[in-house]
């Protein structure tokens, strides 16, 4: 009884559904996986010249002018990753072989893909891709899915290439178009490359005429300048003399690298290769800075994994005393690499870190290292307390939070005994995030200073944003204040600011009885400085103290 009425609601839902599709489209479509056509509605004829029923069983993509073949691919790829999109622009073929600009919204459901079409109210005007589309993913996003692909060929035994592709004269190009047609330009660049590329996602923009982009080995792009040059010379007619040159080399440096290292390796050598100045240089030229650039950040990042995972590296300690008594405060922890080489800074280490990401695994690691010392060494009374360094890049990484929330729960000896020093080598970009971690931090009874003040352009911002009990002044910044006129004014305001909100002074590099008697003048409440000793492995060193004397 009731299957005539269930029959005629679904027709009655489907007949719905059309009408409101065609509140915003002109044509509707439906695909299979392959792009054929199994449903067409709509004035189609007026469109293309073309009857519905003529397309069913065809390719969409025959519809579609040669030049925007590969924009519409890949809307259809990004439709198939994200559901829903809005608003492409593509031509499509009309018999008479003109061709006329639609808009394009596609949907992607079970297996099938739904297309709307409109035609683009204002004849005449250029035909141009979506504007809000990004002409290249971002190194991020272009190094993690290049990861990606390296590591699944990687472990099909193949061997990805990277290709550099250098489009000589596209910036000059450019620069002769409106911004519009500008911009659509770089996006059909950055479809045509995407396309051309492993995954359809791994191209990414080097300098203003060179792009690198992730193929299988041996692919000799075969027909990418012909579909470049169409898809250009749609938007800029005339331009269509461009040249492309090409040089590829084998990405075979990765295979001892997990995907998230060798993410960023490529990440780290990108951000390396895109600080220095190439504009203009020669694609041989580039490619050669680029793969060296490549090949050395992976290297870096396998002997930075190594100290991680071996824990190749030592501790060294520096007092910082206080400035009125001589008494030693407490120690800092001071990493070093080379055993034989006590005094070598580790500071290029670890900005490389910083900037390929994994600085977090090392602050742990040297956290850990720390508190076991600690216990081991002759300090090992309530009298003394060690600071250890935090790269500001860790705190905005959860598992850094949670490993060095867990190693301190599992040592709750350390409380009021351990100091942390957030570095700013790293530009803190979220301050509640930072001052959140800070204030869980001393609740657990952990003092906190701020490392580095006046060594970069936010230390005041950073003093306000967060709630601190120390602060550090940079020695480059003690040095200043000694030299500079109003030095000695400016670091006397700032210890008086300190003081007025609570938080401790330590004045950093003091190295001469003149710079000690100098900050002591200023009003800092503790010095740290070769002065004292250099960092050493023993604290047995600073006992007596070298120079106690200047504080009687
Ligand atoms: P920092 O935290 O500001 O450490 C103080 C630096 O000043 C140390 O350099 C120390 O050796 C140096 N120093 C102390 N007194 C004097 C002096 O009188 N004259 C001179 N010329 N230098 C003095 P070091 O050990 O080379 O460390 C450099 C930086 O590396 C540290 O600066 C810190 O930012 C970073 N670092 C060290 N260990 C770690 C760590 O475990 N984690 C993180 N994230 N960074 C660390
Ligand atoms: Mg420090
Ligand atoms: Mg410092």
């Amino acid at each position: 009884m009731n299957q005539p009425e269930t029959i005629n609601t679904s027709k009655h839902d489907r007949d719905r559904f059309v009408a409101l599709a065609f509140c915003w489209g002109d044509l509707l479509f439906e695909l299979d996986v392959f792009g054929t056509i199994t449903f067409c509605a709509g004035p189609l004829e007026a469109f293309t010249g073309s009857a519905s029923q003529q397309v069913i069983g065809t390719q969409f993509v025959d519809m579609v002018s040669s030049a925007d073949s590969m924009i519409f691919e890949s809307f259809q790829r990004k439709t198939r990753d994200k559901v829903r999109l809005d608003d492409q622009m593509i031509r499509l073929k009309r018999a008479t072989g003109a061709v006329i600009d639609v808009l394009v919204s596609g949907y992607w459901m079970d297996e099938r893909f739904y297309l709307a079409l409109r035609l683009r109210g204002k004849a005449g005007r250029p035909p141009l891709v979506n504007q809000s589309q990004p002409d290249f993913a971002d190194t991020e996003t272009f190094s993690q899915k290049a990861g990606r692909q390296i590591k699944t060929l990687e472990a099909q035994g193949q061997t990805p290439e990277m290709a550099i592709i250098g489009i000589p004269g596209l910036d000059e190009l450019r620069d002769s178009l409106d911004e519009t047609r500008a911009k659509a330009v770089l996006a059909s660049v950055g479809l045509c490359l995407s396309a051309s590329s492993i995954g359809g996602e791994t191209a990414v923009k080097i300098t203003d005429e060179t792009f690198g982009l992730l193929q299988n080995p041996g692919n000799d792009l075969g027909g990418l300048h012909s579909r470049l040059s169409a898809a250009i010379s749609a938007i800029a007619p005339g331009a269509s003399n461009l040249q492309l040159s090409k040089v590829s080399l084998a990405l075979d440096v990765a295979r001892d690298l997990s995907e998230l290292d060798l993410t960023r390796g490529l990440m780290y050598a990108l951000g390396s290769v895109q600080k220095q100045s190439l504009r203009g240089s020669e694609v041989s030229s580039i490619s050669e800075t680029i793969f060296a650039s490549i090949s050395q950040s992976l290297s870096d990042i396998r002997n930075f994994r190594q100290i991680i995972d071996e824990k190749k590296f030592f501790v060294a300690l520096q007092p910082i005393i206080d400035i009125r008594h001589g008494n030693i405060h407490h120690f800092e922890a001071l990493c070093r690499f080379d055993i034989s080489l006590p005094h070598n800074s580790p500071y290029q280490y670890i900005t490389m870190g910083e900037e390929a990401g994994l600085i977090h695994e090392f602050d742990v690691a040297m956290a850990a290292k720390v508190i076991a010392l600690f216990k081991k060494l002759p300090i090992n009374n309530q009298k003394y307390s060690v600071s250890i360094n935090i790269s500001g890049f860790s705190i905005g990484v959860p598992e850094y939070v949670d490993a060095l929330h867990a190693l301190l729960q599992e040592n709750p000896w350390t409380q009021g005994r351990l100091l942390f020093e957030i570095t700013e080598s790293y530009r803190i970009s979220d301050l509640d995030v930072v001052n959140k971690f800070i204030q869980g931090l001393r609740r657990n009874h952990y003092k906190v200073c701020l490392d580095d003040f006046g060594a970069g352009a936010a230390s005041f911002q950073y003093l306000s944003a967060l709630d601190v009990d120390v602060v550090k002044i940079d020695g480059s910044a003690v040095r200043n204040a000694q030299k500079a006129t109003k030095g000695r004014a400016f670091l006397t305001a700032l210890t008086e600011l300190c003081a007025r909100l609570g938080v401790k002074t330590i004045a950093e590099m003091v190295d001469s009885p003149e710079s000690l008697a100098f900050v002591r003048d200023c009003g800092c409440d503790y010095v740290q400085g070769f002065l004292f000793g250099k960092p050493s492995r023993d604290a047995a060193d600073f006992h007596p103290l070298p120079n106690l004397k200047l504080f009687r």
